[in-house]
């Protein structure tokens, strides 16, 4: 058996598409284009490309976006400062800020101190909280709203299903397990402390990993038929970009797959422009 691939580049280009199409009929009313700050703090070439390509797919779609680089140097006061501006800029829809940052920089000050109607990445407590709780949530973390968009178009049910999610990391996994639970699966949470990891995997209905390690899961893992998420993005050192599953193996066996690349990755970026807009709508109802 090979596995259907969930083709995340075609769907993503899909969700920017009916983005733009949203912009244009803003535009044709006469209302405001959305605008999305990115901050970046230091000179990480990885960062730099993930803002320029956030910042590319801005300009795609019709909004505009404004890039701060800011050196290395810069002080938690001066970031939380600028922060502070652009939460006060009612032409500023989102503000991101580029992770990870810094040692010298408390990050959660800074997600802290993003206003929650500003929060394009969902990081902030309030809406993680509003997540957990159903209140109902708000802005959603892009990477897990991306994951639950991708299902969703390829019309699987998740209801019932044994989700496992490996990886437990603040913008990942976590909020991750929050959607999955959202969505009616029964859902297993692991880590790097789990015990018997092959167990947990070896169960899942719908498996999402997340670890940043190369291969990490091999194919005899899967139960035959699950659905695999593949979030990790890993760069070996010939320059390929592999995930944390072997592809290879595991799509013999899974029923569903993501590629690495052009499976998560490209739903990332293509939430982040629609949390964008959604922001960007209700504030005119707010004004
Ligand atoms: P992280 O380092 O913050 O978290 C990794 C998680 O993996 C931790 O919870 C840790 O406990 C767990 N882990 C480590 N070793 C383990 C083991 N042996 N068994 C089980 N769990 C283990 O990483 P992250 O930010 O969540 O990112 C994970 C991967 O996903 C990275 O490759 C990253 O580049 C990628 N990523 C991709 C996207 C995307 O848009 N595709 C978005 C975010 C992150």
């Amino acid at each position: 058996m090979f596995a259907k691939i969930i083709d995340g580049k075609a769907i993503a280009k899909q969700v920017r598409q009916e983005v733009a199409e949203r912009v244009q009929r803003r535009i044709q009313c006469g209302k405001r284009v959305p605008a999305l700050a990115v901050i970046l703090l230091g000179s990480n070439p990885v960062s730099k490309i993930y803002v320029t390509n956030k910042c590319h797919a801005c300009e795609e779609v019709g909004f505009l976006s404004y890039s701060y680089f800011l050196p290395i140097t810069t002080s938690e006061t001066q970031i939380l400062s600028l922060i502070k501006e652009l939460n006060d800029n009612k032409d500023i829809d989102g503000i991101l800020i580029q992770l990870p940052l810094p040692p010298s920089i408390n990050t959660l000050h800074v997600i802290q101190a993003v206003s929650p109607l500003k929060d394009v990445d969902g990081f902030h407590p309030y809406n993680v909280g509003r997540l957990c709780t159903r209140s109902p949530a708000m802005l959603r973390p892009c990477t897990p709203l991306g994951i639950i968009t991708l299902l969703d178009r390829c019309n699987i049910d998740l209801c019932s299903l044994h989700a496992v999610v490996v990886g437990a990391s603040n913008i990942v996994g976590r909020p991750m397990s929050m959607e999955l639970l959202l969505a009616g699966c029964t859902t297993t949470v692991t880590h790097r402390f789990t015990k018997n990891l092959y167990r947990y995997v070896k169960d899942a209905d719908l498996l999402i990993v997340a670890v940043g390690k190369p291969h990490f899961i091999s194919g005899q893992w899967i139960k035959s038929g699950a659905i695999v998420i593949d979030v990790g993005i890993n760069r070996l050192k010939n320059g390929n970009i592999v995930g944390d599953v072997d592809f290879e193996e595991a799509s013999k066996i899974a029923g569903w797959i993501t590629p690495v690349p052009g499976g998560v990755g490209p739903m990332t970026v293509a939430i982040l422009i629609q949390n964008t807009l959604n922001i960007c709508e209700m504030n005119d109802k707010i004004v």
